[in-house]
């Protein structure tokens, strides 16, 4: 054992510092520096190096944590590099968006007395080292193998794929409605998590790497599925999930409501310097108005944290559950109250007033009630507990469900489960269409990207087993 490591009991956790609010709310930039070099080696050894690292098998890509950090507080950094890229494709974006208080940090036995280590910061300062050194090359193939795939979606789950499938030599080509690489990495999660630089350059990568983007093409409009099985030896649905959760109420189709998602991709694509029609004339910007967003789940943190950036006179929360019951990550409810969001708790709106436009929200009161099934406290109106608050913008984010795919592919023999997402054998990934494979939000419904990630690598493998099986057999019948 290095005489470096084990360090948490005379080194307290510190993690990377973070602006200050007030200079937050001015800009869109990231709100987390990165460590400075020492920092990084200082805080990578206050791990214990766990025979059973906890942290690692709470992390869905199991990463090598113990490792990376030990190699880490040693100044190893392009063998801490590689072994970080071994399991996860995109260490520096984990790094950054992973609720790491859910998952490996969360897990870190050495939390309790002495606060967990700083995981996902070291992650990061870790891949952006590689990528300012020029460690990270493209994901060129030794040989092409002759054989290609095509990959529905260039979201974390589809880039993960194509990743993984570029190097085993398949010519990849990866088909996107969107105009852009990166799915909800480029036009739902804000600049102030994630700078859009980061994900640009994976872009840019995969292109010196060979594998071919098709941009502003949709299966199921442009081309059929049907067409992409002709011209591939496989196929991957990497399509996410995309239809909002709607809420009901009279009012509810005024002018001034509008869905969050239109919302941060309107701010984004601002944000890239593109003239968006809605957020130029207004409609989707929050500049002096007052703001009211429904959902506590991270894209409604995402939404009030927007608000605030963009000059808005006040925003507001409305969330039904309390601060302990909320779905979106503490550390965000805790940036997002630093930078003045104001969150009325235990309450849901009732119907949205006004005539013209939007003008406020009447909402109830709830409470608590005794836990469902689920074990989640179930929630009931207070009686009398009506209240209204003014709003000019209102922002619904109640979450995503999956597009109705067969009907939108024309393929009635792809299944679906209940909730409208593809059906696949849990152990190939295939679903119910021979040869078409399937990963991420779409399968597992809104999720996280560390799982698309995890998905995708998993969907690669088996996809490359079935291709050299089907091939093998194709020779052999030959
Ligand atoms: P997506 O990222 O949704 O990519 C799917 C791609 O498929 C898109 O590019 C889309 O254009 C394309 N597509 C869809 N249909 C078609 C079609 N018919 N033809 C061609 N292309 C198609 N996760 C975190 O871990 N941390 C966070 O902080 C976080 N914040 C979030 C904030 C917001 C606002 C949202 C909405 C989600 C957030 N998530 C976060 C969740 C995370 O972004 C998703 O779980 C993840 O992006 C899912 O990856 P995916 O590849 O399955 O799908
Ligand atoms: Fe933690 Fe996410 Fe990195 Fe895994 S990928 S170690 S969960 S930050
Ligand atoms: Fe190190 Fe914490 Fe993981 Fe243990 S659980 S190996 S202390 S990071």
């Amino acid at each position: 054992m290095a005489e470096r490591m084990l360090k948490f009991v005379t080194v307290p956790q510190q993690g990377p510092d973070k602006r200050d609010a007030a200079a937050r709310r001015t800009d869109f930039d990231e709100i987390y520096d990165s460590f400075a070099p020492a920092r990084a080696a200082q805080q990578a050894s206050r791990c214990s190096q766990c025979g059973v690292p906890f942290c690692q098998v709470h992390c869905p890509l199991h990463n090598n944590i113990p490792d990376w950090l030990k190699l880490t507080a040693e100044g190893r950094l392009e063998e801490a590099y590689e072994l970080a890229a071994a399991t996860n494709t995109f260490p520096e974006i984990c790094g950054r968006i992973c609720p790491q208080d859910r998952l490996c940090e969360g897990n870190c036995v050495i939390e309790r007395g002495y606060e967990s280590v700083t995981i996902g910061a070291v992650e990061r300062y870790i891949t952006d080292t590689a990528w300012e050194r020029g460690w990270i090359r493209p994901a060129a193939p030794r040989a092409e193998n002759g054989m290609s795939v095509g990959i529905v979606g260039a979201g974390p789950a589809g880039l993960a794929a194509a990743d993984h499938l570029r190097r085993l030599g398949y010519a990849v080509h990866v088909y996107d409605r969107y105009d852009r690489v990166g799915g909800l990495l480029i036009y739902g999660i804000p600049n102030f998590k994630l700078e859009k630089p980061i994900v640009l350059r994976r872009w840019e990568q995969y292109e010196a790497a060979g594998i071919v983007f098709h941009l502003n093409v949709e299966i199921g409009r442009d081309i059929t599925l049907a067409d992409l099985r002709a011209r591939h030896e496989s196929v991957l649905i990497a399509t996410g999930v995309y239809k909002a959760r709607d809420i009901g109420g009279p009012g509810v189709g005024l002018p001034g409501i509008v869905a969050a998602l239109d919302y941060l991709t309107a701010s984004n694509r601002h944000g890239l310097g593109e003239t968006v029609p809605d957020f130029a004339s207004g409609v989707l910007d929050a500049r002096g108005k007052t703001v009211v967003v429904i959902g506590g789940g991270d894209t409604a943190m995402d939404c009030v944290r927007t608000a605030v950036r963009q000059g808005a006179a006040s925003v507001k929360c409305l969330y039904r559950r309390d601060r302990a019951n909320m779905p979106g990550s503490m550390r965000e409810v805790k940036n997002a109250e630093e930078e003045g969001v104001e969150f009325v708790w235990l309450s849901a709106p009732e119907a949205f007033l006004g005539d013209a436009a939007v003008t406020g929200v009447r909402a109830i009161r709830m409470r608590l009630g005794l836990p469902d099934a689920s074990g989640r406290q179930t929630v009931e109106p207070v009686e009398g507990g009506h209240f209204s608050v003014p709003a000019d913008l209102v922002v619904k984010a109640l979450g995503f469900d999956p597009e109705d795919l067969p009907d939108a592919f024309a393929e009635p023999e792809l299944k679906v489960t209940r909730w409208g997402t593809l059906k696949i054998d849990h152990r190939s990934c295939m679903t119910s269409l021979p040869g078409v494979f399937a990963a991420g939000d779409i399968v597992r419904g809104a999720s996280l990207v560390v799982w698309a990630i995890r998905d995708g690598r998993d969907a690669a493998a088996q996809m490359h087993a079935w291709m050299r099986q089907n091939a093998a057999i194709a020779v052999a019948a030959e």
